[in-house]
């Protein structure tokens, strides 16, 4: 399963242009229409990458861009701007962002920036961090999804998070603090419960498919550790 794309767009008829195209190449999405309400729902959600209109009622574009490259570094955001003498604007201030589209734009247009941008993000990330495959897991970076034996196990996207972290580290326990940390980078709202929640459904979902297989183990009193092999 792939968490879906993030569009924050004031105008509804370009939010449903871009959402369809999205759709009929496979990318599901979430729509926001206001600036103030991206950052309270980027605690809850974990989207692949963020299409970001600069002009906003609320919180405008490029705060929310310079804020979300200050909390979540490593999400993806593609600037959508009205005007093409904007851009060099906007490449002047350094913001971050992962890409600029100019308005009009065809949403075919969109459709292959948001695939570029995610194949360079989450392909930058399978080359750095995790090996892809471990004692029959793969972890597809690109889908977001894992893999027991060739299953997919349906993950949502912080358990999938959550699953790559302790796969970085095989062995190592982790508490339920440190797994909050990279769950979600502003872990202020989140309760431990909601970690426990959190693993007890990814446990779940790999006992379905390996029954025999106890990968992911409770350590009494401390957190949580990923063990591939007995
Ligand atoms: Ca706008």
């Amino acid at each position: 399963m792939t968490d879906p794309l993030l569009i924050v767009e004031d105008e509804p008829k370009i939010a449903r242009l871009i959402a369809d195209y999205l759709a009929k190449s496979g990318y599901a999405s979430d729509h926001l229409d206001h600036g103030d309400a991206v950052m309270p729902w980027l605690e809850e959600h974990a989207p692949m990458l963020v299409l970001l209109d600069l002009m906003l009622p609320g919180t405008d574009g490029l705060t929310l861009c310079r804020q979300i490259r200050e909390r979540y570094p490593a999400l993806p955001v593609i600037m959508l701007t009205a005007r093409v003498e904007e851009v060099d604007r906007l490449l002047g201030l350094e913001l971050g962002a992962d890409d600029y589209i100019c308005k009009p734009f065809s949403p075919r247009e969109v459709v292959a920036r948001v695939k570029a941008v995610l194949r360079r993000t989450h392909g930058a990330a399978v080359l750095g961090e995790t090996p892809a495959t471990q004692a029959g897991l793969t972890l597809d970076e690109d889908g977001w999804r894992a893999l027991a034996g060739g299953t997919d196990l349906g993950l949502t996207a912080v358990e999938f998070q959550l699953l790559k972290v302790m796969m970085q580290s095989p062995g190592r326990i982790f508490s339920r603090d440190q797994l909050m940390d990279h769950m979600y980078r502003d872990h202020r709202i989140v309760s431990e419960r909601t970690v426990d929640s959190h693993v007890k459904k990814l446990r779940r979902k790999v006992a379905d498919v390996w029954p025999e297989r106890d990968i992911i183990r409770s350590v009494y009193g401390v957190g949580y550790k990923y063990q591939p092999e007995e």
